[in-house]
């Protein structure tokens, strides 16, 4: 026979789990508690608006943290409804019952926008990870009396009568040694301003001892006054620590430019100012409010690193959460407040919330939508904000389908004549020279002589400098069959040559260096090239080249895949008077030799350095050479 049975959870065992593993977190403790507390204020302003309670004295509505370093307490207070000593029982001894439910659940009707915040993981419990004992005095609007409520973390609590003398909730919590940080000031109000900088009501936090001190001081300084003199400074009154309706809680239509930096300055510290920004404001299918900043880049090779602070609700929740934001969203710096999310569930659960994906559909729609408004109407900042978006915009498209789908014909390329092309544009514009072919470029300085080149003879080529560009280049190429990619090194475009050259000589001078260089894979061309100035130069494979940085991305250098070295070819232009000689003139073999070493080692160093040996034959063959002026 089958039998069954109940489960039966007992709070001994699950006491010390909540302490321990409840949030990896510690400080979310303030979170809960103060959230608590603006919960209250506000159901206690509701209840007023309802007529069901009345605010005779027209009191300011706020929650205070104050800390006692001596006596090891923080105590959060709040005016709000208080508690009776049936809905301490209720609400407090009975884990996970929450009292923000019940309120909603009996004034739904009634509620406008439901702001209260409730709900947020296991709640006031929470401060059993960072208190030894707990105290909570409280007096409810409904009776005026006071109650306390203790426990020290134990499975038992004591209800006596209580000496707070006015409507609200003190909690004081009696830190345990583990958690003393939370005794230091400016730990405590950076925690606390973490979670609650946009919290609705305001939020003071106040260190006792210090107050008292300066208070005993200013006391001091005004009985030692003397007539004549400067009258002693009164302390400043402490002010909130949050901003009770953040700039992006407001409509758009109500905020300034000035405003959103300001705002953005304030949030992330960052004294740059932002390029541009969306705010997102929508009700319908789901609520989201936020503002997305597109921060300015140092320079173009540093790695961007955003910031997205979301929010429930005004409540700090957590950053840069992959599972909501689009990945390559995280590279901007904003805030987004989303009061439906179900923020006290798993991260894995979030992964496959279908609400989850929703949102971040929006949110990267939002952002393409943005940022196509922005090139039609505004092309000239779109072109100036290029450099610091491209980043963003390439990684977006790398990332996510809809995202390119939308973005790929407001890509722009950047030319060599400092101009911002499309890519349709840019292969019309060298359609004559080059067709389907985008010269490129990744490094000025590693490619000035090659840049030079192209510039000398009215070529074009555009600059694909930052790390994400590899892989862009990779999805161009996929996206517009027939259209390739070359790096400025890698090939000599037809229209940098003049008539064929005779392939005759071309074996002979080939022949002769890789006999002098004792290279016999060196491979040789002869050009006509247009330029004067360039005896010699090398290009390097773009497949051969490819292959590598894509060996060297996956970290597999060095594994023996019977993999090519880079194809390399030694260019040798026969307008240059030092080839016209080589091939023409009759030299000694030594003086032959001496110009084989060093038209190769300077086409070398126009791309990349010499290693120490070949560096140490360069030099002393250049001294050589210089010796010869002087005989
Ligand atoms: P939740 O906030 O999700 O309801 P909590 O565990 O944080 O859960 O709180 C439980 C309940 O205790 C609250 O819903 C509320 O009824 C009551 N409570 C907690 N703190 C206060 C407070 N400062 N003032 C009035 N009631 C409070
Ligand atoms: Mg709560």
């Amino acid at each position: 026979m089958a039998r069954q049975g109940t489960l039966s959870i007992h709070s001994e065992n699950i006491f010390p789990i909540i302490k321990k593993w409840l949030y990896s977190d510690h400080d979310i403790f303030t979170r809960e508690v103060i959230s608590n507390g603006c919960d209250a204020i506000l159901k206690f302003k509701k209840l007023c608006d309802l007529g069901e309670a009345t605010d005779t004295v027209n009191e300011d509505f706020k929650v205070t943290v104050t800390l006692n370093k001596s006596k090891k307490t923080l105590v959060f207070s709040d005016n709000g409804i208080g508690m009776t000593e049936e809905e301490i029982e209720k609400y407090i001894t009975q884990i996970a019952f929450s009292g923000a439910e019940e309120f909603l659940e009996k004034y739904k009707d009634k509620m406008s926008d439901d702001q209260i915040i409730g709900h947020f993981g296991l709640g006031f419990y929470s401060v059993f990870m960072v208190a030894k004992e707990v105290e909570i005095d409280t007096v409810s609007y409904q009776t005026g009396k006071a109650v306390k409520w203790t426990c020290d973390g134990g499975t038992t609590y004591e209800i006596s009568e209580g000496q707070r003398p006015s409507r609200g909730t003190s909690i004081t919590l009696f830190i345990n040694e583990d958690s003393e940080t939370f005794l230091d000031y400016y730990t405590l109000k950076d925690v606390i301003e973490k979670y609650c900088s946009f919290m609705p009501v305001p939020i003071y936090v106040i260190d006792e001892e210090a107050e008292a001190k300066k208070a005993e001081e200013y006391k001091k300084a005004l009985e030692e006054h003397k007539e004549g003199e400067d009258a002693p400074i009164a302390p400043a009154a402490p002010a909130p620590i949050n901003d009770v309706q953040p700039l992006y809680t407001k409509q758009p239509a109500e905020c300034t430019d000035e405003d959103y930096k300001n705002f953005y300055r304030s949030t992330f510290h960052d004294f740059n100012e932002p390029l541009f920004w969306i705010h997102l404001n929508m009700d319908y299918p789901f609520r989201l409010k936020g503002i997305l900043y597109f921060p300015k880049l140092a320079n173009q090779y540093e790695t961007v690193e955003g910031r997205i602070k979301l929010y429930n609700n005004q409540v700090f929740v957590a950053e840069n959460i992959k599972e909501v934001i689009p990945e390559f969203l995280l590279l901007l710096k904003g805030i987004i407040d989303c009061p439906d999310l179900p923020l006290n569930v798993s991260r894995s659960f979030l992964q496959n919330d279908g609400y989850v994906t929703k949102i971040s559909d929006y949110i990267t729609k939002k952002v393409a939508d943005k940022l196509i408004s922005l090139s039609k109407k505004e092309p000239d900042n779109y072109q100036k904000f290029w450099d610091d978006i491209s980043p963003f915009i390439k990684y977006g498209c790398l990332k996510e389908t809809k995202f390119n789908e939308k973005m790929k014909d407001y890509i722009l390329l950047k030319t060599t004549e400092d101009t911002y092309l499309t890519l349709k544009d840019y292969l019309e514009k060298v359609a004559e020279t080059s067709k389907d072919k985008v010269f490129y470029i990744t490094d000025q300085d590693q490619q000035s002589q090659y840049i030079k080149l192209f510039k000398d003879n009215g070529l074009l080529a555009v600059y694909l400098e930052h790390p994400i560009d590899s892989p862009f280049i990779s999805l161009l190429e996929r996206e517009n069959s027939g259209v390739k990619f070359t790096r400025i090194d890698s090939d000599i475009s037809s229209a940098l040559k003049g008539e064929a050259t005779d392939k005759s000589e071309e074996e002979n001078l080939g022949k002769l260096f890789k006999e002098t260089l004792s290279n016999d894979k060196l491979k040789v061309s002869i050009e006509n090239l247009k330029s004067e100035g360039i005896a010699s130069m090398l290009l390097i494979s773009e497949e051969s080249r490819r292959m590598q940085e894509m060996m060297k991305m996956y970290n597999m250098q060095g594994m023996n895949l019977g993999m090519p070295d880079e194809e390399v070819t030694l260019v040798l232009n026969q307008n240059h008077p030092l080839i016209d000689a080589l091939m023409h003139k009759d030299l000694t073999d030594d003086k032959k030799a001496l110009l084989c070493h060093q038209l190769y080692d300077l086409a070398q160093l126009a791309n990349h350095t010499l290693s120490p040996d070949a560096m140490h034959d360069f030099l002393d063959r250049s001294n050589k050479i210089l010796g010869m002026m002087i005989q």
